[in-house]
């Protein structure tokens, strides 16, 4: 029997690409959210910790600005505060007395910290007395931002293998702070500079590096999973489909009792054998069967075992063709049979073989009744010639027919042979 094309859907090629596209969309859209989750979590501590320090040293300086500065006894080597006008003082006991103002503390504190390797202060200004507080890049750029109403700045700074983090805040000129600064022409309220903190985050910038790298790859490797396992269900279903289009297409064309191609099957793949066989300069013959006095065994024995004989001989049929004859139920009880690059003597030969196995064919109905039946045949047989000049099937299957009739005619269980085939 013939195989019938199925064409696959490109549909089925959208599905697919469109339940790829949106894997990926999902897959990337959680993962790239997870990362950038990931990375403001671990900023927010580095900064809570930066904002904690500042906090710490803006406190101790309002403390010792509240007191107009703090003055320590001048030991062996302690050296004044050259900025400012009046540092040292004498007490009774003859002891000296030099006064820390919070710019010199911060310094003093910061060097500590400098000591320990952690972290670094800085007190800044665009206008700064001592050289020592000029603002570096980052800070000048802080600075500016203040002057616009920031209120405070940060970076992540990258030196070598070396990478800090970097904290700043505004400095609001106060009343107290007047006693130092009021020569630079501030006024309460005024940013008179800032205070920035620096501290090494080497550690936790390899590991932030780190977690993105596994967050990215689980990422790839869920999207690659989630794409075979799509790509493998589609395809499953695709084969199922597949098998269900053939199956409906073959009902379509398939008689249910018999299982041979159906009348309407016939007349479309008897134009297009027609069309093949001129084109491909090809023989065409048929042979039409009808079973003889059919009407009997249904009357003696009952439609069912009418049914069971009808079966019976389409399997004779189809057991005496080749694979590329089509053997098609033409009514209800005859047989039609196209014949492909086979000529008239080919399908008489083929006509009385199943006419001779039809005849020898034993039924057994409800196991005990034996049904004998024989077949009459028209045969006809077209060469490419012919077939310039035949245009319909319906006469193809016409000349088959008459032959037939001349079979029943002549006494049936035999075999005639279209006498003219164009007329
Ligand atoms: P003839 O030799 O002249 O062909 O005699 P016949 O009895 O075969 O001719 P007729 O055309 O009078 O009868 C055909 C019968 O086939 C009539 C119909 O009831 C029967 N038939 C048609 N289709 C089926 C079927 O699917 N199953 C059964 N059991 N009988 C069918
Ligand atoms: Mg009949
Ligand atoms: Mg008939």
């Amino acid at each position: 029997m013939q195989s019938i094309e199925i064409r696959r859907q490109p549909a089925w090629i959208r599905f697919f690409l469109n339940i790829t596209l949106a894997i990926v969309i999902f897959t990337f859209g959680v993962f790239f959210t997870l990362l950038l989750w990931n990375s403001s979590l671990i900023k927010n501590q580095i900064k809570t910790q930066a904002v904690a320090h500042i906090r710490q040293i803006v406190k101790t300086r309002e403390w010792n600005a509240h007191y107009g500065g703090v003055y320590v006894e001048k030991k062996e080597g302690m050296e004044s505060n050259p900025y400012l006008d009046n540092p040292d003082m004498e007490a009774k006991d003859g002891k000296i007395y030099t006064l820390k103002n919070p710019a010199l503390m911060t310094r003093e504190i910061s060097r500590l910290f400098e000591k320990d390797g952690t972290v670094t202060f800085h007190m800044t200004s665009l206008k700064p007395i001592n050289p020592e507080n000029t603002p570096d890049k980052f800070e000048e750029n802080a600075l500016r931002l203040f002057e616009k109403g920031e209120k405070e700045a940060d970076a992540m700074q990258t030196t070598g293998d070396a990478t800090s983090y970097r904290y700043m805040v505004p400095l609001y000129v106060k009343e107290e702070c007047l006693q130092c600064h009021a020569k630079q022409g501030y006024r309460p309220g005024d940013i008179r500079g800032g205070i920035s903190v620096t501290f090494d985050i080497t550690n936790v910038a390899r590991s932030l590096k780190f977690n993105n790298t596994v967050i990215l790859s689980l990422g790839l490797i869920s999207a690659a999973a989630l794409l075979g396992f799509m790509y493998c269900f589609t395809m499953g279903l695709m084969k199922k489909l597949d098998k269900a289009q053939e199956r409906i297409k073959e009902m379509a064309v398939t008689d249910d009792l018999t299982g041979l191609y159906n009348r309407r099957f016939l007349y479309s793949q008897l134009r297009d054998e027609m069309e093949r066989a001129k084109r491909l300069n090809l023989n065409l013959s048929c042979v039409l069967l009808d079973i003889d006095l059919f009407k009997q065994i249904n009357d003696s024995h009952g439609h069912p075992a009418g049914d069971l004989v009808l079966k019976r001989i389409s399997g004779v049929v189809k057991s005496c063709c080749r694979e590329i004859d089509m053997v098609f139920r033409y009514g209800g009880e005859e047989i039609f049979v196209l014949l492909i690059g086979t000529d008239l003597a080919g399908a008489y030969k083929l006509a009385d073989k199943i006419r001779e196995k039809v005849e020898r064919l034993k039924c057994i109905y409800e196991n005990d009744t034996a049904i004998y039946t024989t077949v009459s045949l028209g045969v006809a047989g077209f060469t490419p010639e012919d077939l310039h000049k035949i245009t319909q099937p319906d006469q193809v299957i016409k000349h088959a027919d008459s032959a037939m009739y001349r079979a029943k005619e002549k006494g049936r269980n035999r075999v005639e042979i279209a006498e003219s085939v164009v007329m």
